[in-house]
This record gives structure tokens, C-alpha cells and sequence, in this order.
């Protein structure tokens, strides 16, 4: 019954991303045909044109990029955030038809428990109960679909996740916050980590507001971050 980890892993993109999408903002003004306008934008109006874009929020234009992973290691309360973000595409392992084999599941040790080795310890035995518990069920004639009522937030999953550049910008917004929980924070740090070389001038916007925007919004839940960023501030959309 092991312990697990993150690995995220491009399936696919766009080809030539910031080429379609420089294609598709210039469409809007331009005479010329979408085909010929991605092969004639120089590299340097190229990123004009994305900058202008997604600083003055006309982003509908970047959804022509898209983007699809496979993660694996990572825990179903991961997941259950992840699948929030409604404009993104989802393809999950089923604990329907992918039972668990003699109880042996794996799962992920949140950082701040493996970093107590007594609460760590007992963790695990949990885990093992709980995947002795599953067996019993299934032994005893339950179906997975509800023997897996018992297994936990820790349990991994596996997700296939698209999500276009409009999307990911404004998960990279949320999920790289501070006040987003560890795991989806690392997996974001990931997905960016991979999709940045590939489209650097779409992605350069990429992050928290106090970072892109200089502007904290999340008021007296801020983490204070904002203090340490030149001319940031901190506000709120509250009273
Ligand atoms: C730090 C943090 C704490 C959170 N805590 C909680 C919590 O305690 N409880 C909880 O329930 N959730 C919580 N959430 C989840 C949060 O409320 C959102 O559900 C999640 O972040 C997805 O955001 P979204 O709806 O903007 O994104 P997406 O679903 O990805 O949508 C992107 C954008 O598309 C537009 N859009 C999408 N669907 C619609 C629609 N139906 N109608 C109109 N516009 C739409 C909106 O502009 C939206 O911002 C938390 C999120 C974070 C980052």
C-alpha cells in the first residue's frame, strides 16, 4: 500500500501556439486570411499582440491554444478542487470499474503530517485499515461502486486534464495563490513549468494577481506576499 507522487506529463498542445493565437488576434483587424497572417506576423509583433490582449482582458483570442495533461499522484481532494474549474476538460480514473486489488491503494501523506513522523505513522496505519476494510467489503459481495465509499480524500487518482490558455491563465491565477492548498499549488507550478517554454509570451501573465497585476484581492485573507512585491497593493471587492 504505497505512498505516492505528483508526475504531470504533456499529452498534447496546440501546435505553434502563440503563432495561431498572434493569427487569431490579428484576424480582427486585418484584411488578410487567418493562414496567411500565422505565417507572415513577425516575432515581435507576435508578442505585441499577445501582451496587448491579455493586459486589457480581451481573452477570448488565447483560447485557440490548448493544452492536455496526464497527471498521475495525485489525491482525490486534489481532484474534487481541480474538477471546479468548469471550462476545463476532465477524464478521471473510475473507483467504479478500476477497483482496488486486496485493499492495497495507494495514497498521498500530506507534507505537514510526513514531516511528524508519530502522526505519519499512525496515518498509514489508518490508510492500512482502511484498505483492509475495502477488502471485506468486496469479499463480502459489494460492489466497488460502493465499497469505495470507505476510501479516503488522500486516495490517488489519475486525471486527464485540457484546459485552453484563457483557462489556464485564470487557474494559474487562483491555484499558484498562497491561500490555494499545497497540492493543487505544485501541480499548477507543474502544468506551467511545462506549458511556459512553449508558449512564453502567453504564460510570461501567468500567476497570482499580486504578482501580474500588483493588486492582492483576497483582503484580510491575504497571506501578505503583496508587502514583499514593488508597488503592489492589497484591496478588496468587499465593502
Ligand atoms: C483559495 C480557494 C478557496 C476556495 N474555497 C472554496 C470553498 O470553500 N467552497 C467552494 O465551494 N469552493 C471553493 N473554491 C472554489 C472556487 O469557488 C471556484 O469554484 C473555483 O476556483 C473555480 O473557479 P471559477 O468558477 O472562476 O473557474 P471556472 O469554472 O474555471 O470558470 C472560469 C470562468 O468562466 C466563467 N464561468 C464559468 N462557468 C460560469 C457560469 N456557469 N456562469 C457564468 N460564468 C461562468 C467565470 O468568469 C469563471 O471565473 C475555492 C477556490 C480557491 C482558489
Amino acid at each position: 500500500m504505497p505512498a505516492t507522487k505528483l508526475k504531470v506529463t504533456l499529452l498534447s498542445h496546440t501546435l505553434n501556439p502563440e503563432e495561431v493565437v498572434a493569427a487569431a488576434i490579428n484576424q480582427c483587424y486585418s484584411a488578410k486570411g487567418g493562414s496567411e497572417l500565422k505565417e507572415t506576423i513577425p516575432e515581435d509583433k507576435r508578442k505585441r499582440l499577445i501582451d496587448l490582449v491579455v493586459a486589457s482582458g480581451h481573452h477570448s483570442t488565447i483560447e485557440h491554444a490548448s493544452f492536455s495533461f496526464a497527471v498521475e499522484g495525485v489525491s482525490r481532494a486534489l481532484t474534487h478542487q481541480l474538477v471546479r474549474h468548469r471550462v476545463a476538460s476532465f477524464s478521471q480514473q473510475s473507483q467504479r470499474y478500476v477497483a482496488v486489488k486486496q485493499g492495497d491503494f495507494n495514497y498521498l501523506i500530506p507534507p505537514a503530517i510526513a514531516a511528524k513522523p508519530e502522526l505519519k505513522k499512525k496515518f498509514e496505519t489508518q490508510m492500512q485499515e482502511i484498505g483492509s476494510f475495502y477488502s471485506e467489503l468486496i469479499e463480502g459481495g459489494i460492489l466497488a461502486e460502493d465499497a469505495r465509499s470507505v476510501l479516503p480524500n488522500a486516495a490517488e487518482t489519475k486525471i486527464v486534464i485540457t484546459m485552453n490558455a484563457r483557462e489556464l491563465l485564470h487557474f494559474f491565477q487562483h491555484r499558484l495563490c498562497i491561500r490555494a492548498q499545497l497540492e493543487i499549488r505544485q501541480m499548477a507550478a507543474e502544468m506551467l513549468k511545462i506549458v511556459k517554454p512553449l508558449a512564453p509570451n502567453i504564460f510570461a501573465h501567468a500567476g497570482p494577481t499580486c504578482e501580474t497585476e500588483k493588486i492582492c484581492w483576497e483582503g484580510n485573507l491575504s497571506c501578505g506576499k503583496w508587502k514583499a512585491i514593488k508597488g503592489a497593493e492589497l484591496r478588496s471587492r468587499g465593502a
